[in-house]
């Protein structure tokens, strides 16, 4: 690795006059994007951690581009999270500058520190000499989601990034040719390094839509875009866009068959929906896995085969494998039935979480493997198929260890199920019960409880039924989409 952005700082090549990021009527060539990050740049030598106020525009982009050409640590912050949560991330990332666009409102937490506004029209300064830091400098640091505890701050350091880019490069033959349609938050790994410093770090360019629509979709990949990278929850709007019969969903499917890559990651993809944006398009989603902590970790690659209820094989630099309750590896992870925790190792890692020495240590075992907290299953070939977080996703009843994801995919299945989310209680006879939260097509005739028990008796096993079923409006989920099981109980 030499540069993080090559393309960006290599002056006047023929990059320059390319697109890099567009949003909405705001677009920045190359040489736009280097010459307003490199003044923001001049201003931020000597800064101590830099805070940005991660609105999905172009502000961010230079900001963060910005941050890494000084050197110093970037903290995407999420502008849309509550005081409380913000306010633990401001304490513990103690940053020295925020940046922010010019007519950005910050909260009071963030009175005390010293804003900066960007300027993405800002002229190149002359005659400044940008040090290359060096590949363990801290580029970034990215608060995880949150879905199982307060949000730890994963420090990142530029080999991780450069890594874990390169082996999705290579796994998905992505190059500065791709035009990448982007409508996820710019504060997490997802939305930010993959979909704004992959571009850029290759040379392509992005098209965010600033909020996701099916509309913005079908516009940009039936008009240059080649692959869009969503959540589940964006691929389930457009596996409903797709059932409809309305022209719109024409366009859509002929717009998402055109396409080069559609991918999916941050959480599972339903099985329901892979199927069903399949079966209108002819195209299937490609699956990834990854974490704040560790980037990504299995992808399947673009020549590959896309099997739903899996993430790939492990990408390119990625050591992985699955161990026991106790620490020791499966001894045949592929065997029928063997789920393990996965564990990976490589040059995607994280440096540490920021200030937490304690859960730094116990996030690696003691022949420093990553602990993911992931429970998973291999198939014959090395495919990963994750069953869930250990933490919340594992149903121990009566003996048996149940996957809750199998149970929400068989239950999201059922013609009268909208979504599902499935969770483990406390039962004085099986140890565990299976709960199962359903949010139903029609509030006015939900399936009964029974009948969802014998549909996923029927579609996987009799002691995988739930025993209780709760009917919800809609599951609680973050700004990822993720389902929050924390608000479920689990
Ligand atoms: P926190 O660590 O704060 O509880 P989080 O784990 O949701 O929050 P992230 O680092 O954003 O924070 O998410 C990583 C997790 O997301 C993984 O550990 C895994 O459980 C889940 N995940 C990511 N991609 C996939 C995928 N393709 N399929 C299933 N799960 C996925
Ligand atoms: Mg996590």
């Amino acid at each position: 690795m030499t540069s993080l952005l090559p393309v960006l700082h290599a002056g006047s090549g023929p990059a320059a006059a390319q697109e890099a990021v567009r949003f909405g009527e705001t677009t920045l060539t190359y040489a736009q994007l280097a010459a307003a990050s490199d003044a923001l740049a001049e201003r931020l030598t000597g800064a101590g951690r830099v805070a940005v106020w991660a609105t999905p525009t172009a502000e961010t982009v230079v900001a963060v581009v910005a941050a890494l050409r000084a050197g110093v640590p970037a903290v995407p912050l999420n502008p849309k999270i509550g005081t409380h949560e913000l306010a633990h991330i401001v304490a513990d990332s103690a940053p020295s500058v925020v940046l922010a666009g010019a007519g950005d409102v910050l909260p009071p937490v963030l009175a005390a520190v010293d804003r900066k506004d960007v300027d993405t029209a800002a002229a190149a300064p002359d005659g400044v000499v940008f040090p290359e830091p060096s590949p363990e400098s801290p580029a970034l640091i990215v608060y995880t989601s949150g879905t199982t505890g307060p949000p730890k701050g994963a420090i990142l350091p530029r080999r991780a990034i450069a890594a874990s880019l390169d082996a999705l490069a290579d796994a998905w033959q992505w190059t500065g040719d791709d035009v990448l349609v982007h409508a996820l938050p710019l504060f997490h790994v997802h939305g930010l390094i993959l979909g704004v410093l992959g571009p850029l770090r290759l040379g392509g360019s992005v098209r965010h839509l600033g909020r996701f629509s099916t509309e913005g979709v079908a516009r940009e990949l039936s008009s240059g875009a080649t692959m869009l990278f969503g959540v589940p929850t964006m691929y389930h709007r457009i596996a409903e866009a797709l059932g409809t019969a309305a022209p719109a969903a024409a366009e859509l499917a002929e717009a998402l068959a055109g396409a080069r890559l559609l991918v999916s990651g941050s959480a599972a993809l339903p099985v329901h929906d892979h199927e069903r944006i399949a079966a209108a398009t002819g195209r299937r989603v490609i699956e990834r896995y990854g974490m704040t902590e560790t980037l990504m970790n299995t992808g399947v690659r673009a020549d590959g085969e896309p099997r739903p209820g899996t993430v790939g094989a492990p990408l390119r630099g990625v050591e992985l494998r699955l161990v026991e309750e106790d620490g020791t590896p499966l001894d045949d992870p592929t065997a029928d039935g063997a789920v393990g925790e996965i564990q990976v190792r490589g040059p995607n890692l994280f440096a540490g979480y920021l200030n937490r020495p304690d859960a730094t240590a116990a996030a690696f075992a003691e022949d420093g493997w990553f602990r993911t907290g992931d429970m998973a299953a291999l198939d014959a070939d090395g495919y990963v198929r994750i069953v869930g977080r250990k933490a919340t996703d594992l149903i121990k009843s009566g003996g048996y260890k149940i996957g809750a994801g199998e149970i929400e995919n068989a239950l999201l299945d059922h013609p009268g199920v909208r979504e599902a989310a499935v969770t483990g209680e406390p039962d004085p006879d099986l140890g565990e019960r299976i709960v199962a939260w359903v949010v139903p097509a029609d509030p006015a005739a939900p399936p009964t409880e029974a009948e969802l028990a014998d549909h996923v008796a029927e579609q996987l096993a009799p002691h995988k039924r739930p025993r209780t079923v709760r009917y919800l409006k809609a599951l609680p989920r973050n700004d990822m989409g993720k389902i929050m099981k924390r608000s479920l109980g689990a």
